[in-house]
């Protein structure tokens, strides 16, 4: 029989969010033992954050090597369901959970300034119960690294435009009126005046 819990645990009845608890079959073979989690998309699902994410930071907390082979997700040694299960939690808690209303709806967003540039601006976390903005995710930190590795192409975090991007956008604007001439700016001998530079910097300050 599946067993759910809530997200987070908590022992309320009602509750929106659950997913399976962990479920786990041991592996041995020649090249050691492995604990396979045979119920980990469903749980990805639940979270609505892929499993290789999970898995990564499964792999990265409790130190062991991680990995996805023919839809089996797994762990190398021996570990108990408690074990993954308080691992699990500390994910949830740590990024899945919205700081002002409690609730497990975070979205994950890719800032980016432009699309042909590596994304370095910290990955941002919308709660969509509330809208409140979570504490971003540092672009030096692990878990910036491994949402990195495990969003191809947009699949799954959203993309926002940065502030940064949005002041450069501002820039060139301010940039294309000033080179652009308006009507005012001919001299009426029939060729577009081009302003001088100094009235490009004058625009751009
Ligand atoms: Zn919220």
């Amino acid at each position: 029989m599946k067993v759910f819990v809530n997200i987070p645990k908590n022992n309320e009845i009602y509750w929106a969010y659950k997913r399976p608890q962990v479920t786990i079959k041991i592996q041995s073979n020649g090249n050691g033992v492995k604990t396979v989690l045979t119920n980990m998309s469903e749980i990805a699902s639940a979270l609505n954050i892929p499993d290789q994410v999970v898995m990564k930071y499964l792999g990265m907390k409790i130190g062991a090597c991680s990995g996805i082979k023919k839809n089996q997700s797994f762990l190398t040694g021996r570990y108990t369901v408690e074990m993954i299960e308080d691992v699990l939690e500390q994910l949830i808690a740590e990024f899945l959970l919205c700081s002002r209303c409690g609730i497990a709806e975070i979205n994950f967003y890719k800032q980016l300034v432009r699309p042909s540039l590596p994304v370095r601006e910290p990955i941002l976390r919308q709660c969509l119960a509330c809208g409140h903005y979570n504490s971003s995710i540092s672009h030096d930190s692990k878990m910036f690294s491994i949402l990195m590795k495990c969003d191809n192409n947009h699949q799954w975090m959203k993309v926002k435009v940065s502030p940064k991007a949005r002041s450069l956008k501002y820039m060139f604007d301010n940039l294309r009126d000033a080179i652009l001439p308006s009507e005012d700016s001919c001299c009426g001998d029939g060729v577009k005046c081009i302003p001088s530079l100094s009235d490009i910097s004058i625009v751009l300050n």
